[in-house]
C-alpha cells in the first residue's frame, strides 16, 4: 500500500477509532508523511502504531500518543508553544501545523540537525530550533519571548522542571510524562491566576505512558 494510503489508514485505526476527535490534530496526522522522520531500516514500518528508533538511543513517539498529547493541549492556531525534545521532528512538524509557531529544543545535536533539514525541506517557516538542556526551558528565545501558551515535554522527567512552569502563561498549558524510568503518568498542568494575583498551578493525571527519560539539569541526571 502506498503510504498515503497507510497513513489514512493509520489516522483511522489508531487514532480515531480510540477516540482523537480534535479535528485539527487527525487532519495534521493526515498531512505529516511519517515516513521521511525515520531512517530506510523502519520505513516500511513508518505507519505501525508504534515507536521507532532514530539512533542515539532516542525514539519517534508512538502516533497515538502524540495525538493524545496534542488533543490534551487543545492548542489553537494563535498558540505559541515550546517543545521539548525535538526528536525526529515529525511532532514538531504535526505542532507547526496546528499552532502559531513552534520553539523546539534538543540536547542531541545530530538529531536536532536532522530534523531541522527534514522540516525545512516540507517548507515550515513557523519553526525555530534551539540545541540545550530543555529541562531549563527555553529563555531569551528569539524572535523575543518570554512565556509560551502550551509546552509539551516529550521525555519523562521525575518533576515538573520549575522554569518550564515559569516560561508557561497565565491560561497556557504544559503536558508531561511524571514518574520513574521505566514507567509514567501524563500530567497535564494548567497555570491559573488566583484571587490574590498569585500564580496557581492545577494538575491532571491523563493515563500511564512509557518515554525515554528526560535528561538535564532539573530532570535526570545523564545516565
Ligand atoms: N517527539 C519526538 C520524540 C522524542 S524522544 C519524535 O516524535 O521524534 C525524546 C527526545 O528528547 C530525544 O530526542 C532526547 O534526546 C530528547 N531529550 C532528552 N532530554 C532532553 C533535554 N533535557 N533537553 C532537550 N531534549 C532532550
Amino acid at each position: 500500500m502506498r503510504f498515503d494510503d497507510q497513513r489514512i489508514r493509520m489516522v483511522e485505526t489508531h487514532l480515531i477509532a480510540r477516540n482523537i476527535s480534535n479535528k485539527k490534530v487527525i487532519d495534521a496526522f493526515k498531512k505529516v508523511p511519517r515516513e521521511l522522520f525515520v531512517s530506510d531500516e523502519w520505513r516500511e514500518f513508518a505507519y505501525k502504531d508504534h515507536p521507532l528508533s532514530i539512533g542515539f538511543q532516542q525514539t519517534i513517539s508512538q502516533p497515538y500518543i502524540v495525538a493524545l498529547m496534542m488533543s490534551l493541549l487543545d492548542i489553537k492556531d494563535t498558540d505559541r508553544v515550546l517543545e521539548i525534545g525535538t526528536g525526529s521532528g515529525y511532532q514538531t512538524a504535526l505542532l507547526a501545523e496546528i499552532s502559531s509557531e513552534v520553539f523546539t529544543v534538543e540536547r542531541i545535536e545530530d538529531l536536532l540537525m536532522n530534523a531541522k533539514k527534514i522540516l525545512k525541506k516540507l517548507e515550515y517557516k513557523n519553526i525555530y530550533y534551539k540545541i540545550g538542556d530543555g529541562s531549563l526551558g527555553w529563555e531569551n528565545a528569539l524572535p523575543i519571548v518570554s512565556e509560551f501558551n502550551k509546552i509539551i515535554v516529550s521525555a519523562a522527567s521525575p518533576k515538573v522542571p520549575e522554569k518550564l512552569l515559569n516560561q508557561l502563561s497565565v491560561g497556557g498549558k504544559l503536558i508531561l510524562p511524571l514518574g520513574s524510568i521505566n514507567n509514567q503518568d501524563l500530567v497535564v498542568y494548567e497555570k491559573q491566576v488566583d484571587s490574590n494575583g498569585n500564580d496557581c498551578i492545577s494538575s491532571n493525571n491523563c493515563g500511564q505512558c512509557v518515554f525515554v527519560p528526560l535528561i538535564g539539569k532539573d530532570a535526570w541526571a545523564d545516565l
